[in-house]
């Protein structure tokens, strides 16, 4: 399949991987946007939020945790983070492989909309 995170799940692609499971991914965003701007991804190929399926909630519902862990490991769970995801053009999705932004490090922008 011609997608990039499945290309980086896969190890045809370069990324710093800082966990790993059966069925998520966490690495560095190439482009950061905050000092700690991890990419939380399913190994599962979902094109957005829109292709979500009721039974695909549990392996989402693990992202939670995930991300909760990764925010602790890089020092920002008290400091605060965001969480987030973008659907579609108007969001800015770029790469159609659902993903979750975990940003943190510094004072996020206030500019959500
Ligand atoms: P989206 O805009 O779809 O919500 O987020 C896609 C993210 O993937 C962007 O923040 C972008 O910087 C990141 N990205 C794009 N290409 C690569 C890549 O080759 N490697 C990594 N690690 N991140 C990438
Ligand atoms: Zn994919």
């Amino acid at each position: 399949m011609n997608c990039l995170f499945c290309k980086i799940i896969d190890r045809e692609i370069p990324a710093t991987i800082h966990y790993e499971d059966e069925d998520f991914l966490v690495f560095d965003d190439i482009a950061p946007k905050a000092p700690v701007h991890k990419l939380i991804i399913p190994k599962k190929h979902i094109h957005s939020l829109n292709k979500l399926s009721e039974d695909d909630l549990p392996l989402m519902a693990k992202a939670f945790t995930i991300a909760q862990n990764i925010a602790k490991q890089f020092g920002i769970d008290q400091s605060g983070y965001r969480l987030l995801n973008n659907c579609n053009a108007d969001a800015g999705q770029t790469v159609f492989h659902i993903h979750f932004h975990l940003l943190g490090g510094h004072q996020l922008s206030d500019t959500l909309g």
